[in-house]
């Protein structure tokens, strides 16, 4: 059996109890190490193999597992925030069930979702933005061109991008062909729930600048939207006169 598990976003305590059951169960421990936090590992059991995957192609990858399975041993799959995001684990699943081998997923805390938690913010505010939308800039890898940023940012909306902090230039280049302006509020958010992490608020016009001022380059997110001002109405869910299925308005 193979366990995909999210490791969520840095701070060992944001792993899931699951997650960090299977971690303390397996007998295997492959984990993502560019980005995933080595200590959670010391809840792995005494003798349990311990892989890097930066280090390793998909095959083998696989041919741990595969091997592994052959001994009758558990696997742990430990990827960054949320696996289902940029995970590449859809590969591996595929190729589990074409061997047979059984696996599961259990979800972890996205680093988009440690990151509004770091600069306390919502991205669904009302009267500003009912959507977010998750996206990352094209490099080495291609992004299929009706995503391009440049695309997505004619909605105006809340915006997360992942893995483009190194092409902030870019970033702030194609955002400002969509909906937002010089002036549209954006923040960098560097190692979400780190000891390391930093917050860095600025606008779309000077994300490039505030990158490069504060040496944000990697492990960051961007993000965008007037969710990061200062403007927005109050929720109807806790209007006084707003009957829902639990509570009658006052009128
Ligand atoms: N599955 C992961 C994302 C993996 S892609 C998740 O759900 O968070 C890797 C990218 O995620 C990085 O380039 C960076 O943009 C972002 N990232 C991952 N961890 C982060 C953190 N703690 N703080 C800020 N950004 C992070």
């Amino acid at each position: 059996m193979v366990h995909f598990v999210g490791a969520g976003p840095g701070a060992p305590d944001l792993i899931t109890l699951r997650g960090w059951e299977h971690i303390r169960e397996a007998d295997v421990i492959i984990y993502a190490g560019s980005l995933v936090n080595p200590a959670l590992l010391k809840g792995a059991k005494e003798g349990c193999a311990v892989y890097n995957s930066a280090e390793m192609t998909l095959e083998e990858v696989l041919a741990v597992m595969e091997q592994a399975e052959g001994a009758g041993k558990t696997t742990v799959r430990l990827h960054t925030g949320d696996p289902c995001l940029y995970g590449a684990i859809r590969e591996q699943m595929d190729a589990l069930a074409a061997r047979g081998i059984l696996y599961d997923g259990t979800p972890g805390v996205s680093s988009f979702c440690a990151a509004a938690a770091a600069l306390g913010a919502e991205y669904t505010l009302p009267g500003v933005s009912q959507s977010v939308i998750i996206t990352r800039m094209v490099g080495r890898t291609p992004v299929p061109e009706r995503e391009s940023v440049a695309a997505m940012a004619a909605h105006g909306t809340s915006m997360v991008l992942f893995l483009s902090s190194g092409l902030l230039e870019e970033v702030q280049g194609e955002l400002l062909k969509g909906a937002y302006t010089q002036d549209t509020p954006a923040a960098l958010v560097y190692k979400a729930s780190w000891p390391e992490e930093k917050t860095v608020y600025c606008t779309v016009g000077t994300l490039a600048e505030t990158g490069r001022a504060h040496g944000i380059q990697k492990t960051a997110l961007v993000l965008v939207g007037g969710f990061l001002g200062a403007e927005y109405q109050r929720s109807k869910l806790y209007d006084p006169q707003f009957t829902t299925g639990y509570r009658e308005g006052r009128q």
